[in-house]
């Protein structure tokens, strides 16, 4: 997606350990309309795939999704939390994973009156590096028998293969702009087409 690769070029920061700010638009401040047209990208890639649920872990993924939404007949958006808290009730899915920008594991939990056997899932979130995020939600889908039909990823760095081996395994890894290298030195980003 041009747009997508444009404003990462022009709004986004390298920083040391591969980590690429883009809080201009995606991470802190939400470009609302841009959302729109991601969402629309991937309703283009996804067609003819019968989505019923969209799953996606809090906390910058919950705006994107809600937003994709619209593009997927208003399917429901679950957003997995990453702490218990005395308003999750009943049963649960949980798993762990670990956080390449907090460089430390977490629970991930979804509810399971939220994520049923039924569920044509499609997975959305920020970004995607080494798929620990994705493999999490992946469990999660895969503990309550729900199809994960598709992900749909807003920036992947593919250089940290996270998408690849996802895509080696068949899932349908939609990701709208794919960092192919970057340089915290210069700030050169370069993009897979
Ligand atoms: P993974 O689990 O694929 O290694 O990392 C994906 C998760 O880590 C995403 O949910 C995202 O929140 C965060 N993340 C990984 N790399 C970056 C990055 O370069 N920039 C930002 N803003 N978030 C990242």
């Amino acid at each position: 997606m041009r747009e997508l690769e444009e404003r990462i070029r022009n709004e986004g920061t390298v920083r040391a350990g591969d980590v690429l700010k883009v809080d201009a638009f995606l991470n802190h401040q939400c470009d609302v309309g841009l959302f729109d047209r991601m969402g629309s990208a991937w309703a283009a890639h996804f067609a003819g795939k019968r989505i019923t649920k969209i799953l996606t872990i809090e906390a910058s993924g919950i705006g994107i999704a809600c937003v994709a939404a619209r593009h997927f007949g208003d399917a429901p958006v679950v957003f997995a939390k990453k702490a218990q808290s005395i308003n999750l009730d009943g049963d649960q899915y949980t798993t762990t994973v670990y956080s390449f920008t907090k460089q430390r594991e977490f629970p991930v939990i979804v509810a399971k009156k939220y994520l049923n056997a039924g569920d044509h899932v499609l997975l959305i979130d920020d970004f995607l590096a080494n798929g620990k995020a994705l493999r999490g939600l992946i469990d999660l889908c895969m503990a309550a028998g729900a199809t994960v039909e598709g992900i749909g990823i807003a920036v992947e760095k593919g250089f940290q293969g996270g998408g690849d081996a996802l895509r080696a395994e068949g899932y349908d890894v939609d990701s709208l702009a794919i960092v192919e290298s970057m340089d915290p030195k210069t700030g050169d980003i370069t993009f897979r087409h």
